[in-house]
């Protein structure tokens, strides 16, 4: 027998968790909203698993399953029924383990948590609906920008899956810096040589469009129907129609004009260190003031690198591709003296044995600092301070060679602005997640890869242009999108046209659309622009749904009425009594902190009910009020780190700026503000989700009941007077 009420389904986990499940089967049922309930040892054994199958192939899709993490059983549960044709999308998980039984050794409290959570859960559930499968079919049509080694190898990985691919390069040629490499690290063998074959199956292939000579000025429309508008060094202009694109635009080399101390640009024997490579990969590696023999050269490490001047950072390369150099120049000729001024040298993977063969075969590598470079008598000369001898001193070498910062390409900045991918203070694309999500940016269907994110040897740009090619192809599914549209739903009548969900959505998903027919219709009240909402664009974190001041969108599924029904359900019985901190907790990031802290078997109060959002973002002021109106005595939101939110965007700052306007409200009205509040978790330090607790449950006992509590708050605003 099949019921619209979701049935329950509780799991013991092997009979480990310590609670009283005879209690909880016999409360459960006398849920308003539960169709059922069922006790088992191991959900997530075949044993388990089949029951699920038989309940959803049966017509039950409505299930709540308490049992573990939902990180941990959800995807094995997912991955089972689809692997049966079955639709997973309406199960809702409840974590009874690391949420409760391990981490409150009083199994009354325990239980009694168990419980408020699985009501909350079901009333969440009972208002749930089916997730459409929804069909786009889109050109199986994608643009790479730049035609260095990452944007080549992309365009080779996509074409071999199927795709048209047109690659666009500025300069007449391709291959970017990898051309004028004389050796590749760590493969030894020359930039040339790795270009080769990619070279010749580029030209053979059918799929590829090469376009030099040629800019992307601005690109406009969305994953699927991408339109790139392009120049051509001739000033010829036009369109191409595509689904995605691949940013693969490299970087270039900082040129340290301004840097006087180098004279580089002034004195032609002073040098970069691609300038050199070019020179070494050309063979002819001489004096460039007068075309005598080099027996002498001076490398100078971070030129412009860790410099608050120029770049911050650490370029990463440069000691590699200095070390490259310095090998291939004493190689050739062993009488030459390479000397390399470094701070540090830093050299990743096998790299260090080529920096071992080099001292090895004499280049001399000096810690230290150069002081200036200036010419004397027709020779360039040198004065450097070797730190570990505590000496300076002057050398006269052939060449200077300055391993100059390693900078994003031009142009990004002003392709961000038409394409909305984030930058990074430093002007490289902004990857959305660096751990997990590399190749994704804040725009679907926009991925980048190689040296346009960071300084990257070329077998990680390598790595990087085929990670970029698979996540487009896993986006486009050749072509032909399937999949449940499961994110936001706009409805347009709602709208008030405020545009707050097209500013802030961290995906670009919402478009503003004129509203050419309003306009006609009613002159006095006309809307310009609404919002349009392509849900199988969205990444379902809800930001715009916390922002929406006509609630015009809202995640289908997770409702306004669904969070509110949960929230209200997982309070009733909160109180003076029964003082309960309410905590949003974002399911993808500070749920890994929450379960840690339960797998580790960490103590906290019992008094706190936990309740899952996509983001912290998902959270909105009126969401911060209702936990108050149903009996909250204390609110807090456990969010990700800044910078670490997995939708790639701001929802953790979106949800900061919710509680402090809902602190501001509280205040206002009377109430304290300070019993809403939230907390950055990090999965490394579980303690900071038990100090968090541990504060909120504090501040419910100092502030005492609430205004709700005390029967006061119907009137919100006579109580602030
Ligand atoms: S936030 Fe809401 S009202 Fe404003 S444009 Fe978007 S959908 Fe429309
Ligand atoms: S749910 Fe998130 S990703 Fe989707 S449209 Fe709204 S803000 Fe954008």
């Amino acid at each position: 027998m099949t019921t619209e009420k979701p049935v329950v389904l509780l799991c013991t986990c092997g009979n480990t968790l310590g609670l009283d499940f005879d209690d909880m089967k016999r409360e459960v049922s006398g849920y308003e909203f539960a169709g059922g309930v069922e006790v088992h040892d191991l959900l997530c054994q075949e044993v388990g698993l089949e029951r699920i199958k038989s309940l959803v192939a049966g017509g039950q899709e409505r299930l709540v399953i308490a049992a573990c993490t939902s990180q941990k059983i959800k995807p094995r549960i997912d991955a089972y029924l689809l692997s049966n044709g079955l639709d997973p999308s309406q199960i809702q998980y409840v974590n009874i383990r690391e949420h409760s039984a391990w981490v409150h050794p009083d199994p009354n409290e325990a239980t009694s948590k168990s419980l408020d959570m699985i009501r909350g859960t079901l009333a969440l559930s009972v208002r749930s609906k089916p997730l459409t499968k929804e069909h786009k079919t889109v050109p199986k049509h994608v643009t790479v920008i730049g035609g260095g080694i990452a944007g080549i190898e992309s365009a080779l990985c996509l074409s071999g899956l199927g795709y048209k691919v047109t690659l666009i390069e500025k300069e007449g040629h391709l291959g970017g810096h990898v051309v004028r490499l004389p050796v590749v690290a760590p493969t030894g063998i020359p930039g040339q040589e790795l270009l080769k074959s990619r070279m010749e199956r580029l030209k053979s292939s059918e799929n590829i469009t090469i376009k030099t000579k040629t800019q992307v000025k601005f690109v406009k429309g969305e994953m699927g129907a991408f339109t790139v508008h392009c120049v051509s060094e001739s000033g010829e202009e036009y369109d191409i129609d595509t689904s995605a694109i691949v940013l693969a635009m490299g970087f270039k080399e900082f040129k340290p004009e301004g840097m006087d101390e180098y004279r580089y640009g002034v004195n032609p024997d002073v040098v970069t260190q691609f300038e050199l490579s070019t020179m070494l990969s050309e063979g002819h590696l001489s004096r460039r003031s007068d075309g005598g023999p080099v027996k002498e050269v001076v490398m100078v490490q971070c030129v412009g690198s860790r410099s608050e001047d120029h770049k911050r950072d650490c370029s990463k390369l440069c000691c590699t591709f200095a070390i490259d150099n310095a090998l291939e120049i004493v190689k050739a000729d062993p009488s030459v003296h390479v000397r390399v001024i470094y701070m540090d040298i830093r050299v990743p993977f096998e790299n260090e044995m080529i920096y071992k063969e080099s001292r090895e075969k004499g280049v001399d590598y000096i810690r230290g600092r150069v002081g200036a470079v200036w010419e004397a008598g027709g020779r360039t000369r040198v004065r450097f301070y070797d730190s570990l001898l505590n000496k300076y001193f002057e050398v006269s070498p052939d060449l200077v060679v300055l391993s100059s910062a390693i900078l994003p390409p031009d142009g990004v900045s002003e392709l961000s602005e038409t394409l909305g991918f984030a930058v990074e203070y430093d002007g490289h694309v902004k990857e959305l997640y660096g751990k997990l999500r590399r190749t994704e940016t804040r725009r679907r269907g926009v991925v980048a890869v190689g040296a346009v994110t960071r300084p990257q040897f070329v077998f990680e740009a390598v790595t990087d242009a085929q990670a970029g090619a698979l996540m487009i192809h896993n986006e486009l599914q050749d072509g032909a999108i399937e999949r449940l549209a499961r994110g936001a739903v706009l409805n347009v009548d709602e709208c008030v046209g405020c545009s707050l969900c097209a500013q802030q959505c961290p995906r670009g998903v919402p478009l503003m659309i004129e509203q050419k027919e309003a306009e006609e219709a009613s002159a006095e009240q006309k809307l310009l622009f609404k919002a349009s909402i392509d849900t199988l664009n969205c990444h379902a974190c809800g930001v715009c749904q916390s922002l929406c001041p006509s609630g015009a969108t809202q995640l289908n599924f997770l409702t306004n009425e669904q969070l509110w029904s949960q929230i209200q359900s997982t309070l009733d019985g909160a109180g003076a009594e029964n003082p309960i901190t309410l905590c949003f907790h974002c399911e993808e990031c500070s749920v890994s902190t929450i379960d840690i802290v339960g797998t580790r078997r960490m103590k906290y109060p019992a008094s706190t009910r936990l309740i899952p959002v996509p983001c912290a973002g998902r959270v909105s002021i009126i969401d911060i009020l209702k936990a108050f109106e149903y009996g909250a005595s204390t609110v807090m939101i456990a969010a990700c780190e800044t910078d670490r939110c997995h939708i790639g965007g701001t929802g953790n700052e979106i949800a900061q700026a919710q509680v402090d306007v809902a602190k501001d409200i509280l205040n206002a009205i009377g109430w304290e503000g300070l019993r809403v509040e939230m907390f950055r978790m990090f999965s490394a330090e579980p303690e900071r989700f038990i100090r968090a607790v541990q504060e909120m449950t504090r501040r419910a006992k100092e502030l005492g009941p609430t205004p709700v509590h005390r029967g006061t708050a119907g009137k919100w605003m006579e109580a602030s007077n």
